[in-house]
């Protein structure tokens, strides 16, 4: 992700914050720590939605890491793509691949393919989930120089949504859901660098938000995942999606804390961050949000390093996630 504006979001929120324990108390650092599931009443919720399998997601963000990096325009990237059209033409109702070429920040022209999977391609009410499918070409945030122009096997960046996108398919598939959705895996996400400016990220889904796969296509609002299988992850309330669409996360935020994962979705305001969500909101005017492992300590630590590999991957995380959005969709009217 985009680090130049979090880094100045971050610090708005740090000076905010040092100011409001400078000026309030000297409360010790230990109690501003997450909410731990502990701490939580236990839910009483009764879920509606069907299971959300775990090592099912866990083993389609597996598939994709086999594949290795899948950088657009390897071998890798064209393989994996292939794979993933596979799998939602086994659980959705029609799959299209929007194919295109677009230039990164230095001219290279990139091969994209937009892949668009839709359930109940007919229904006026719509919601669109979407994550990015590419791997960083490079792990410049790696705390070893040696690999700062190495790929990312982008496990977590972002198989995680991809896998959490196809098991919720698969899970649509079996119990009859009234509205429709669209998943989208979005190509070239990752391919920006900061001193190249915002729009170097999410080159696929500015390309989709300017070339929609259906003329006019709406959908009442949109959900992008990114980083959605790390260990230990929590989803702060990101900044934009709180400006698009407040109501959509608060309802998301609710859902996930009545199912109880009050752990990971956390009611703690974020600063804003450059990511598809942006794009496809201002672009189509369809309010987006994004559930990314971002609090006010930042990203995760294997965050565009190589070691976001499947060794950080946990279970927990996908089914957290996975099983909000099944609950989200399911219970919406
Ligand atoms: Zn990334």
């Amino acid at each position: 992700m985009k680090n130049k504006w979090i880094t100045l979001n971050n610090f708005y929120t740090f000076l905010m914050v040092s100011i409001i324990f400078a000026s309030c108390n000297n409360e010790p650092k230990s109690n501003r720590q997450l909410p731990t599931a502990s701490s939580q009443p236990p839910p009483t919720y009764r879920q509606i939605s069907p299971i959300f399998n775990a090592d099912s997601a866990f083993y389609f963000t597996q598939k994709q890491v086999d594949f290795g990096p899948r950088v657009t325009n390897s071998p890798e990237h064209k393989k994996c793509g292939d794979w993933i059209v596979s799998e939602f033409k086994k659980y959705a109702d029609n799959v299209i691949e929007q194919k295109a070429q677009v230039s990164n920040f230095d001219g290279k022209k990139l091969n994209i393919r937009n892949i668009i999977a839709e359930i109940n391609p007919s229904a006026a009410n719509r919601i669109l989930i979407c994550a990015h499918w590419d791997s960083r070409p490079y792990a410049d945030e790696d705390p070893n120089p040696a690999n700062h122009n190495k790929p990312i096997l982008a496990a977590d960046d972002a198989a995680s949504g991809v896998a959490v996108m196809i098991e919720m398919a698969r899970v649509i598939k079996q119990k009859k859901l009234n509205i429709g959705i669209d998943f989208i895996c979005f190509d070239a996400e990752d391919w920006g660098k900061s001193e190249h400016g915002e729009n170097s990220y999410c080159l696929g889904s500015q390309y989709w938000g300017a070339n929609r796969h259906t003329p006019n296509y709406k959908a009442n609002y949109g959900i992008l995942m990114d980083m959605v299988g790390g260990i230990n992850a929590h989803f702060g309330m990101e900044g934009l999606s709180m400006r698009y669409a407040e109501d959509v996360v608060q309802n998301v935020w609710n859902m996930a804390n009545q199912l109880g994962y009050s752990n990971t979705f956390v009611y703690i305001q974020q600063g804003g961050i450059t990511d598809d969500h942006k794009y496809v909101t201002t672009l189509t005017g369809i309010p987006t949000i994004d559930i990314i492992n971002y609090t006010d300590k930042g990203f995760a630590p294997h965050w565009h390093t190589v070691n976001d590999n499947m060794s950080i991957i946990d279970k927990n995380t996908l089914k957290a996630v996975g099983q909000t959005l099944l609950e989200v969709i399911y219970t919406q009217k």
